[in-house]
């Protein structure tokens, strides 16, 4: 089962649309270096605890 992060889950200014699908670890991963790069947090591990709660199941779109 892939994990997806989706920005729009999370409050923004900038109405970031990106969606992130992979593995635990590699969404994770992605999705502190993307909170880190566009929207200036800080990459720590309370930060990919925040972003591991959030993380969805992927929903097959052809099931
Ligand atoms: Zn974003």
């Amino acid at each position: 089962m892939r994990k997806v992060a989706d920005c729009r889950d999370y409050p923004s200014e900038m109405n970031c649309t990106l969606t992130i699908a992979g593995e635990e670890q590699e969404v994770v991963r992605a999705a502190a270096e993307h909170a880190a790069s566009v929207h200036g947090h800080t990459d720590s591990p309370e930060l990919r605890e925040e972003i591991r709660k959030g993380l969805k199941d992927e929903v097959p779109q052809h099931a």
